[in-house]
């Protein structure tokens, strides 16, 4: 018999879930349609629906404390106190003045980032991330951080991340990785370039393709909507209404539909958490994380996998006429191309963590002041040397290529790492329950979604994203599944 007052609670909350939904909605008009006048009033919108959220939260603390000292909370009373309470206590914690700055100095800096990118000058950027790092150090300060004070701003992202998680998640993968890197450069199978890349397509027909991957996936018919952005985002509006977005840059046509395929790792997510949870504070994914491993799960493991070729290849022969004379095994050498790049969204699956390391490595050494902000760019050029082998040839094509730092997101980068880690213990981990390689092959994906559903999806935020690994794994962020993961694709 739920208590009277979660109930309270609940209702109470139920305005800050209307607030969360318009600014969703908000958030994603800004990227696929509104036009470019429509900026400055939308951030002005935003920011006032921001403040009367901030409003309501303070509002909530009595309800949430009455709530808390209830005998006998159940888990999904315990998610929802939880994930108040860490909201509750960002905003009692740093104080308006400085929040209203770091808003400030953020929206003048992604504009400033954008003409330091396109000039490649790191000078125009330089005096914006110097404030922005100093603000971000106030931050966490006033968090009241344990350890490294880089974890206060991990934890915004990831809850409860610390450096000795990422520390120990990035020394079991990186050194593996290098080496299986290292072979397959000076083998054939996987080429570092091909001619599919340069071949350009019709976007009619790539639309099509791109239905029929929807179509693939079982994404529920009358939940979502495709639309089209330079940059690819999901944007759940509630659990029966999803948006995501693709791109279409006509040319080397895997790029738009593994964005789909992506996305709608995302979206299934939100799609399936429990109805019953809906205008609640677990009404979303439990983190980024975890989030990014429902992404990296869909598009790298199933998506580039030899049975999902198999699958889609004639699919892909009835709508792209230039693929005559490529057949199967030429498609998935395409798919699975290793190439050690500069920029990290064009990154292949065994060179990506090297990127989130080198943005990790100088994040933590600039929110503790062990490096200066204009020491970073050669500080940059100097790891992606050490770590890749190659070198930026251009500030836009190294240091300014992120949009995360102009906007504020400084800890951010680690979650992309820990979506690929946990895809892969989700691997292991779902391969005792269900044949996922028959299942792709047989196209029977609804076993994989049903899988991700009761495991993953149904609970959204009820535990916090260590509880959730703690239940299904009995530990976290393990680094091996991926290696072994790598080493079986790559290497047998
Ligand atoms: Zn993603």
């Amino acid at each position: 018999m739920p208590d009277s007052a979660l109930q309270e609670l609940l209702s109470s909350y139920k305005p800050i879930w209307a607030l969360n939904h318009a600014s969703a909605i908000f958030e994603w008009d800004s990227e696929t349609y509104m036009p470019l006048e429509g900026a400055k009033s939308r951030g002005f919108a935003q920011a006032e629906i921001a403040l009367m959220k901030q409003e309501r939260m303070k509002q909530l603390e009595q309800s949430i404390a009455k709530v808390q000292k209830l005998p006998d909370l159940g888990d999904y009373e315990k998610g929802v106190v939880r994930v108040l309470v860490r909201e509750l206590r960002y905003y009692q914690k740093v104080p308006p003045s400085l929040l209203e700055e770091l808003e400030k100095v953020t929206a003048e800096a992604t504009v400033v980032w954008r003409t330091a990118r396109k000039k490649s000058d790191f000078e125009i950027f330089k005096p914006f991330l110097e404030k922005i790092v100093e603000l971000k150090q106030r931050e966490a300060e006033k968090l009241d951080y344990v350890g490294h004070p880089y974890n206060a701003l991990l934890d915004l992202f990831e809850e409860d991340l610390t450096t000795d998680d990422v520390d120990r998640m990035f020394s079991g993968l990186i050194p593996e990785s290098k080496k299986i890197l290292d072979k397959v450069m000076s083998g054939s199978i996987f080429p570092s370039t091909h001619p599919l890349e340069d071949l350009e397509y019709n976007r009619d027909d790539m639309q099509k393709v791109n239905s029929e991957i929807l179509r693939f996936l079982g994404m529920p018919e009358g939940t979502f909507r495709i639309d089209v952005s330079t940059h690819p985002f999901t944007v759940g509006m509630s659990l029966e209404d999803v948006r995501i977005t693709t791109r279409y840059e006509g040319r080397s046509f895997r790029e738009s539909m593994y964005s789909v395929i992506h996305e709608c790792g995302h979206a299934l997510y939100d799609l399936q958490i429990d109805r019953s949870l809906e205008y609640t504070p677990v009404a979303s994914g439990t983190s980024l994380g975890v989030h990014e491993s429902q992404s990296r799960f869909w598009e790298n493991i199933v998506g580039r996998s030899r049975n999902f070729t198999r699958l889609i290849y004639p699919m892909l022969m009835s709508h792209l006429k230039f693929l005559s004379g490529y057949g199967e095994e030429e498609v998935f050498r395409y798919f699975n191309m290793v190439r050690p790049n500069p920029i990290r969204v064009a990154a292949d699956e065994l060179t990506y963590n090297f990127h989130i390391l080198l943005r990790y490595e100088i994040e933590k050494k600039l929110v503790a002041g062990d490096v200066l902000v204009e020491d970073v760019p050669s500080l940059w050029n100097e790891m992606m040397e050490r770590y890749l082998g190659i070198k930026p040839r251009s500030a836009s094509e190294g240091v300014l290529q992120d949009v995360h730092w102009s906007g504020g997101m400084i800890g951010y980068f680690p979650t992309y790492s820990l979506g690929n880690v946990l895809s892969a213990m989700l691997l292991e981990r779902m391969e005792k329950d269900i044949d996922l390689e028959s299942s792709v092959s047989e196209g029977k994906l609804n076993n994989v979604k049903v899988w991700l559903r009761e495991h993953i999806h149904r609970w959204g935020a009820t535990y916090s994203p260590k509880e959730l690994q703690e239940r299904l794994f009995r530990e976290k962020y393990v680094p091996k599944p991926l290696v072994r993961y790598l080493e079986r694709k790559y290497l047998s």
